[in-house]
């Protein structure tokens, strides 16, 4: 059996998947490098695009298109942005007829929480929000030695408890939950527990304003040291 080219999409210098032509023509793979997954898996694209024909996943796709379209405006000057995510988030629930939004947000993000919650009851939507720490369960449960601990090694420390931001959440049938600047690998755990539709507002970066792609667009001069092979400390 031959093995499959994973996909390189990041690599790709022409984007055969969005072809700039005209509606009526075909796009065309004849330049498509050789690990695009158009060539190499299309019973896999089949598959996925398969998918929207379930109407509930149709429609919600649907809605989330059109959201997209109406994030741009067309002027005399050419096409422009206009929506911040917190109003692209807004206007999508509103879209989607949700009610009840779920928050589940990080204790260093509560004053944010705060004036979210507030914006979102300002549009009418019931608000059920979950910090990071719920439980107050200690971080020493999770196997945490005293010198791993933020607080130092006195301190008592609760543990982030994304499992439990999940739960609740998922116990109070919210329409969407809202995740708000958990950390790395406590969002994973989040995902992965939460049995409702999930959207991120932002992602935690304690250094960039919780804007990770600045260090990114630093890449080539201040931030140069990501380059760098060995681990950065
Ligand atoms: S799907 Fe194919 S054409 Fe599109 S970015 Fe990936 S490799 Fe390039």
């Amino acid at each position: 059996m031959t093995e499959k080219i994973n996909p390189n999409c990041a690599k790709c210098p022409i984007g055969a998947c969005d072809p700039k032509i005209k509606v009526e023509e075909k796009p065309s793979l004849n330049t498509a490098p050789g690990y695009c997954p158009m060539k190499n898996m299309p019973e896999i694209i089949e598959r996925a695009v398969s998918d929207y024909d379930e109407p509930g996943v149709k429609e919600f796709a649907r809605l989330a298109s059109i959201q997209e379209f109406e994030c741009y405006e067309h002027t005399p000057e050419g096409r422009r942005t206009k929506n911040p995510r917190i109003l692209e988030l807004i206007q999508f629930a509103e879209k989607c007829g949700y009610k009840k939004l779920g928050l589940a947000f990080c204790a260093g993000l509560t004053s944010e929480a705060r004036t979210l919650t507030g914006l979102l009851e300002n549009r009418s939507f019931e608000v059920v929000s979950v910090r990071c720490k719920v439980g107050a369960i200690p971080k020493e449960r999770i196997g945490i030695k005293p010198q791993e601990k933020i607080a130092g090694v006195e301190n008592y420390e609760s543990m982030c408890n994304p499992i439990a931001q999940a739960e609740l959440l998922n116990e109070a049938k919210v329409d969407l939950a809202v995740m708000l600047g958990l950390c790395v690998g406590h969002d994973t755990l989040f995902f992965k527990y939460c049995r409702v539709p999930v959207t991120v507002l932002a992602v935690k970066d304690r250094v960039t304003g919780h804007n990770p792609l600045a260090a990114l667009y630093l890449a080539d001069s201040y931030y140069s040291r990501l380059k760098t092979k060995k681990i950065n400390k």
